[in-house]
C-alpha cells in the first residue's frame, strides 16, 4: 500500500501564479500587476536597444560594450526581482517557544503562522517574509526573497540613466 501526499504541490498562492518547486516551496512565482512589469520592461528593452544599435556605435566600441553590459544588468535583475519567489510564508505550525495564551500571528486568510517582519500583503493575497513593499512594476511583493535583486536593479536604473546621459552629450559633442 502506498501512501500518497494528500495535497501534491499548490499551483497558486493567494493572486500569486507559481513554478519551479523545491521541497515544496515555490521557486518562480508571477505577480498579480504582470501587465506593469511587462509594460516597463518592454520600454527599457526598447531604450536599451536604441543606444546600442543606434547612438553608441557612432562613439566607439567600448561605449557599446559598457551599453551591453549596464541594460544587461538591469534587465536580468529586474527579471529576477519580478519571478523569484519574494518569501512566501508557508509556516503552518505554532512556534513552540510561545506560551499557550500568547498571541500567535496567525493569518487566517494564509492559514499561516506569521514570524517576525512577516506581513500580509492583500494585492497578492499571502504573508510575504520580511516584507518590504508592494511593487506593481514588479507584479507583486518585494520581500526576503528578491529583495537584493529589487535593489540592484533600482541601482542599474541609476547606472544606465549616467551612461545615457554620458553617451548622449559625447554625440552631440562629436557632430
Ligand atoms: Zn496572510
Ligand atoms: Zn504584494
Amino acid at each position: 500500500m502506498e501512501i500518497e501526499s494528500s495535497k501534491g504541490l499548490r499551483k497558486n498562492f493567494g493572486h500569486l501564479k507559481c513554478f519551479g518547486f523545491i521541497g515544496g516551496e515555490p521557486l518562480f512565482c508571477i505577480g498579480p500587476h504582470w501587465p506593469f512589469f511587462l509594460c516597463l520592461f518592454t520600454f527599457l528593452l526598447i531604450i536599451g536597444l536604441f543606444f546600442i544599435c543606434f547612438v553608441s556605435p557612432s562613439i566607439s566600441s567600448s561605449n557599446t560594450i559598457i551599453g551591453v553590459s549596464v541594460f544587461c544588468f538591469l534587465l536580468i535583475n529586474f527579471l529576477m526581482a519580478a519571478l523569484i519567489n519574494p518569501g512566501i510564508e508557508m509556516r503552518t505550525v505554532r512556534d513552540e517557544d510561545l506560551e499557550p495564551d500568547e498571541p500567535d500571528n496567525f493569518c487566517s486568510i494564509c492559514e499561516v503562522y506569521k514570524s517576525n517582519m512577516t506581513e500580509h500583503c492583500d494585492d497578492c493575497g499571502v504573508c510575504v517574509q520580511e516584507y518590504d513593499h508592494h511593487c506593481p512594476w514588479t507584479g507583486k511583493c518585494i520581500g526576503r526573497g528578491n529583495i537584493n535583486f529589487f535593489y540592484s536593479f533600482l541601482f542599474g536604473l541609476l547606472i544606465c540613466f549616467l551612461y545615457c546621459i554620458v553617451t548622449m552629450a559625447m554625440t552631440i559633442q562629436e557632430k
